[in-house]
């Protein structure tokens, strides 16, 4: 059977330059400015725990929050604080930050190691709060806490846990050299996993196009016969490693609209994240590297690089020898779900997975031309949704039809954009008009505790 979803789009995968390149670890420069933005996820962001002319550990928890939805940041050097100010994200948000000064040192805070067995032993609700203590997100883009993930609604009976090693973006390379780098990480997280959902099995999705890591774990997997862990090999296509799109492929399960994969049985973890829970929990390791795939016409230097979080891009693209002519567009993450990103001095954060950079020929930027209903984006829609419709509400700021249509279900995958003859920019539109009706929703949701705080 062609395990696959419904619709979706078959984009040029472009990742022949980047995934026969090693991981390449890249050490921050003593003395260098390192910058942690307080919200690098979904949900609340954190406070600062330090302040200016505190020292720090590698590996020290710097800011947190008392939310459920939140996830800590860590200092991923030792050095000092120097100062504690708003900055621009990669994801082109502002918010407060911690800036350090690199001692160049690698002073470490204590570590604990644990093994699989010891982990057996302990109750569940301890693994997650080891999870959550490291601050670990997903990490193929959405930057969902992931101990949020793994503590589903008790009523949701999880049978399957998907690792989703699908990375279908154009370009990205960044999962598979892990696959292929440090598979026996990936079995090990999967191991915690599996300790946590003792009902269910794991299934590790991929696309076709990754030949080297599928035989590698296809391999692996038989040697150490676990019965409990098994591979899907998938047919290429975008947006495959959406979370609904990955479940219907593997199991044919429905999640619900507006729903959670756990209302459908599943929990979904991105293969670099399940690493991180390895990481937390068997070498008591926080969230404080990830691997940027670099690409491009215009890249400083092509491959995949293991970097500390809040290193600056300007700093990486310094590493790589500098540009050898500048760009005239950089983005942050792929080029369907990626942001532009304007200036160098952000920083790389938890779900920076690619620096795209470009030359001119390669951004061609059209005007939109009238809508011609050809009926292309609702066909490609992955989610079966309305985008011309959606795109018509948007356009004519019409909230309440645009909620009708189910456009807050929309995950601005880019499908519609990309196949629309008339190049109308309708996931984009979408995008904005979602941002307002969710900035509305937290404006009311504000009000009562604005009014009590009056009185
Ligand atoms: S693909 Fe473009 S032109 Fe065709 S119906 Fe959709 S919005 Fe209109
Ligand atoms: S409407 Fe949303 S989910 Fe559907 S194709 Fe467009 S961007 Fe993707």
């Amino acid at each position: 059977m062609r395990l696959t979803f419904k619709n979706g789009i078959h984009p040029h995968d472009k990742k022949i330059s980047t995934s026969g390149l090693p991981i390449e670890t890249v050490q921050p420069k003593p003395g260098s400015i390192m910058v942690y933005p307080l919200s690098q996820h979904a949900g609340a962001p954190c406070r600062a725990l330090v302040s200016p002319g505190d020292s720090v550990l590698l590996g020290q928890k710097i800011a947190d929050s008392d939310a459920y939805v939140s996830a800590p940041v860590h200092s991923s050097v030792s050095g000092v604080v120097k100062e504690i100010k708003r900055t621009l994200t990669p994801s082109g948000l502002y918010c407060d930050a911690v800036f350090i000064e690199n001692d160049g040192e690698n002073r470490a805070a204590e570590f604990t190691r644990r093994s699989l067995d010891d982990i057996k032993k302990m109750p569940r609700q301890e693994l997650v709060a080891i999870a959550r203590e490291a601050g670990i997100v997903g990490m193929g883009g959405a930057g969902f806490p992931t101990h949020v993930k793994l503590s589903p609604p008790p009523g949701d009976k999880i049978s399957a846990v998907i690792i989703n090693a699908a990375e279908c973006e154009p370009y990205l390379t960044s999962d598979h050299r892990v696959l292929l780098e440090e598979t026996e990480r990936l079995i090990d997280g999967i191991r915690v996993l599996l300790t946590l959902f003792p009902e269910a099995r794991a299934i590790i999705g991929i696309e076709s196009n990754k030949t080297d890591a599928v035989n590698k774990l296809n391999a692996l997997l038989s040697e150490i016969k676990e019965d409990r862990i098994s591979l899907a090999v998938l047919v290429p296509k975008y947006p495959q490693g959406s979370e609904k799109q990955l479940i219907s492929a593997i199991l044919r399960r429905e999640v619900p609209s507006g729903g959670l994969p756990s209302q459908a049985g599943v929990v979904v973890l991105n293969a670099d994240t399940t690493i991180a829970l390895q990481r937390a929990v068997l070498r008591g390791r926080p969230l404080i590297r990830r691997i940027v795939t670099v690409d491009g016409s215009r890249a400083p230097k092509l491959g995949n690089y293991k970097v500390r979080l809040g290193m600056t891009y300007r700093d990486f693209v310094e590493h790589m020898g500098g540009f050898k002519q500048a760009p005239a567009k950089i983005i942050s993450g792929g080029p369907m779900m990626g942001v532009c990103l304007f200036n160098l001095d952000a920083p790389i954060i938890k779900t920076s997975s690619a620096f795209l950079c470009f030359g001119e020929g390669e951004v061609k930027i059209h005007s939109e031309r009238p809508c011609i209903r050809c009926g292309r984006c609702v066909e490609r829609c992955p989610l079966g949704l309305m985008p011309l419709e959606l795109n018509a509400a948007a356009t004519a700021k019409e909230t309440r039809e645009f909620i009708q249509n189910n456009g807050m279900d929309c995950m601005e995958c880019g499908s519609c954009s990309y196949v629309c003859p008339s190049k109308r920019h309708l996931a984009q539109s979408i995008r904005t008009i979602k941002r307002a009706v969710m900035a509305e929703r937290r404006k009311k949701a504000d009000a009562p505790a604005r009014e009590v705080a009056k009185t």
